[in-house]
């Protein structure tokens, strides 16, 4: 069996994160390397989903549960607007395969995220 991911190692409180939301499906954590004011990642407990792809097809409502730990994130850190990205794959920036969603918000702007 491979490794944990290291946001499995989070979720096992092995390794320390400031986690701003859990339920029983999901955790929220702040990004260790922020490129917005509010940088959380919002990732299922389980790792069996590599990427959105294969979350949207394995488990549609883990995915909606996501989006709505996101608006519920927004409102309290970055007045109801966000923004929510999934890298997928190597070439498009990802390096964590254990599928997570970017919620980055607090004021964004063109030099924080690039576009
Ligand atoms: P991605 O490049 O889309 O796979 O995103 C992985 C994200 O995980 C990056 O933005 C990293 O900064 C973040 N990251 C990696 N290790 C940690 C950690 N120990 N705690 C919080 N965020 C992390």
């Amino acid at each position: 069996m491979s490794e944990p991911s290291v946001f499995s190692r989070i979720i096992a409180r092995e390794i320390p994160a400031l986690i701003v939301r859990e339920t029983d499906r999901l955790i929220a954590f702040k990004d260790i390397a922020p490129k917005a004011p509010v940088h959380f990642l919002i990732v299922p407990k389980t790792e069996q989903y590599a990427n959105i792809t294969e979350l949207a097809a394995g488990d549609p409502g883990l995915l909606a549960e996501i989006v709505a730990v996101a608006q519920e994130l927004a409102d309290e850190y970055s007045n109801g607007q966000y923004r929510l990205l999934f890298n997928t794959g190597p070439e498009a920036g990802q390096t964590v395969f254990h599928v997570h969603a970017h919620l980055l918000g607090g004021g964004l702007t063109e030099s924080t995220i690039g576009f």
